[in-house]
């Protein structure tokens, strides 16, 4: 039989599900205190998030509306170059809303900068940022992470949402490179 495909990786960032789920629904609880009777508009970046929104949804235990975009960046297969580029763009209006963007990883910053600076332009009440994960030895510019899971040192992650070159999305868990190394 083939060895099971849901192996961690070697590297030193490990985040089982168990401790995912339990910083997701923390989270969620926070995010409806928040917001209270507000409208709140989630907006999901596609393609790496979409495992955290799913679970970050349901966490919030109040009405929400949700959309979807998708961006990507030029670069090497774990390197952003940090030029962004609009995929897929909004369905929905965002005016008269709070939107809170929610993204799998702020690394560099530059995806969060060019999104922060879009979404800003569409008129919201207001917007604010949730990431699972957060890099911040690797930031160039400053953006602001108003609900943050987990901070990890820099090392290549994957897995719950995140590749390596498209694989790996479907991974339960969070686990990461060795450094240096592009492969598990
Ligand atoms: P930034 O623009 O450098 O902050 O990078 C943001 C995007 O790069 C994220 O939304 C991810 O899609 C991707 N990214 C950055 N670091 C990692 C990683 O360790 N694993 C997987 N994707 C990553």
């Amino acid at each position: 039989m083939n060895a099971p495909f849901f192996t961690p990786g070697p590297g030193p960032v490990q985040l089982d599900r168990d401790a995912i789920a339990e910083q997701v629904t923390a989270l969620g609880a926070r995010i409806a205190e928040d917001y209270g009777d507000e409208p709140l508009h989630l907006i999901c970046v596609l393609n790496g998030a979409f495992v955290f929104m799913a679970d970050l949804v349901r966490a919030i235990d109040r009405p929400v509306t949700m959309d979807f975009l998708s961006v990507s960046s030029y670069g090497s297969r774990t390197e952003s170059s940090g030029e962004v580029r609009l995929v897929k763009d909004l369905d929905q209006s965002l005016k008269g809303k709070h939107v809170l963007l929610v993204e799998d990883i702020v690394d560099t910053g530059l995806t969060m900068q060019y999104l922060l600076g879009y979404l800003e332009g569409r008129g919201p009440l207001s917007v604010r940022v949730v990431a699972l994960l957060s890099k911040p030895s690797r930031r160039v510019v400053e953006v602001p992470v108003h609900y943050l899971a987990f901070e990890i040192e820099d090392a290549y992650v994957y897995g719950y949402g995140l590749d390596i070159d498209h694989r790996y999305r479907n991974m339960p868990f969070v686990t990461s490179l060795r450094p240096g190394d592009t492969e598990p």
